[in-house]
């Protein structure tokens, strides 16, 4: 069996995004590489989408950006402009092309379906696939999407609404999501916060429906693409030997507050390739133990009451854009984290910390 110096399992965002990293600096030249990647084909399947707070290799997939967002309750709404991060959306259609195009061309790299396809015995191994069935009792983030197109201009495309929770709540946390690509193209999502074991919160169909024909007074529209999703807010148990590096969401990139995971492998993957000689060695990259403990203390506040967090969600959009996108994206300074933390409701969030 065929022997290789890299081993990716997982051919999904971390694993091509840092099979790419790896090729576009010149570490696949006299070194091996197999992806494990068990489907089929690649096609549209997801749309990443985060704040720009650093430059990646992916700009050319970008649908749009845009510098205005607001927040709803059912009370009031809030509007922010932010010139210096803009938020984008990533095709993953674009993204999968992009990168098999260019990892086609080293006849260093090749797919494989299973494991046991090669010997992995002395490779360097990186995992992006979760063993085994994760927890359902636990919090997620649990959405579908569905873009839709209009016969006539309706979408003001230069703001998104990133959290809408003027709908219904079910003694959960719910929130629609509109990215308007064009003044009759836009990505609506449901979005949940909650665990899984709930089925009846899965009703997304007819959530969307009425969300769209009530909200937002649209009767008239097709349905080009539907995504469907459920990220983990919580770490489960990695696999630890010294031969596998895990990365992504199994590596434990996903901000639990938020399910933001994108930008955090895009960061890993470079972090990894300026180590690839050393990497066993140098620390592991982590998001930072303050956003670990705050998002620890932020998601046991959501669990007992989720009532509570449109409110927390609103007022923390009220602090400058800069300081709430930066925290939102691990880049916070301990003065914007000050800033952040001295919106939220003490009593409670001081409960939570010491529950
Ligand atoms: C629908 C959806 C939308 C999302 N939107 C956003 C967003 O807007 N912004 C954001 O920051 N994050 C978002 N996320 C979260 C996160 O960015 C994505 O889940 C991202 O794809 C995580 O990358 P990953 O490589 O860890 O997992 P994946 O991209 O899921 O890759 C894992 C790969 O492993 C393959 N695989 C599975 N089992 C095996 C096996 N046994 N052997 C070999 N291969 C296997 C899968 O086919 C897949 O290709 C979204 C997630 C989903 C599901």
């Amino acid at each position: 069996m065929r022997e290789f110096n890299y081993v990716i399992i997982g051919g999904g965002c971390a694993g091509l995004s840092l099979a790419y990293e790896l090729e576009i600096n010149d570490k696949l030249k006299d070194k091996t590489l197999a992806i494990i990647e068990t489907r089929e084909e690649y096609k549209r399947d997801k749309t990443w989408s985060f704040w720009k707070v650093f430059d990646h290799n992916f700009d050319d997939c970008v649908i749009k950006s845009w510098n205005n967002f607001t927040i709803n309750t059912s009370e009031s709404s809030h509007e922010l402009r932010n010139k210096n991060f803009p938020y984008q959306s990533i095709d993953s259609g674009k993204f999968y092309k992009k990168i098999n195009s260019k990892l086609s061309g080293n006849s260093n790299i090749s797919f494989f379906k299973n494991l046991g396809d090669i010997n992995s015995e002395n490779s360097l191994i990186f995992n992006s696939v979760f063993e085994g069935e994760l927890d359902k009792s636990e919090m997620w983030q649990h959405f579908q999407g569905i873009e839709i197109e209009t016969p006539k201009n309706i979408f003001d495309e230069e703001i998104i609404n990133l959290m809408d929770f003027n709908c219904d709540q079910r003694n959960d946390l719910h929130f629609f999501y509109t990215l308007p690509f064009s003044k009759n193209r836009a990505l609506i999502e449901t979005t949940w916060l909650s665990n899984l074991e709930d089925q009846s919160l899965m009703d997304y169909d007819l959530q969307l429906e009425n969300y769209i024909k009530n909200n937002l007074g649209i009767k008239n529209y097709k349905i080009n693409f539907t995504e469907k999703g459920a990220i983990p807010l919580f770490y489960p148990s990695f696999k630890n030997d010294n031969k596998t590096i895990n990365i992504g969401s199994a590596g434990g990139m996903t901000r639990l507050s938020t399910g933001y995971t994108f930008l955090n492998i895009q960061e890993h993957s470079k972090y990894i390739v300026e180590n690839i000689d050393k990497v066993k060695k140098v620390k592991i990259f982590d998001l930072g133990k303050k956003y670990q403990f705050l998002d620890k203390v932020f998601l046991r506040v959501l669990e007992e009451h989720p009532e509570k967090m449109p409110k927390i969600f609103l007022d923390m959009f009220k602090t400058s854009s800069n300081t709430v996108i930066k925290f939102l994206s691990n880049k916070s300074n301990i003065f914007e984290d000050i800033n952040i933390i001295s919106k939220m409701p003490k009593l409670i969030f001081l409960k939570a910390l010491f529950n």
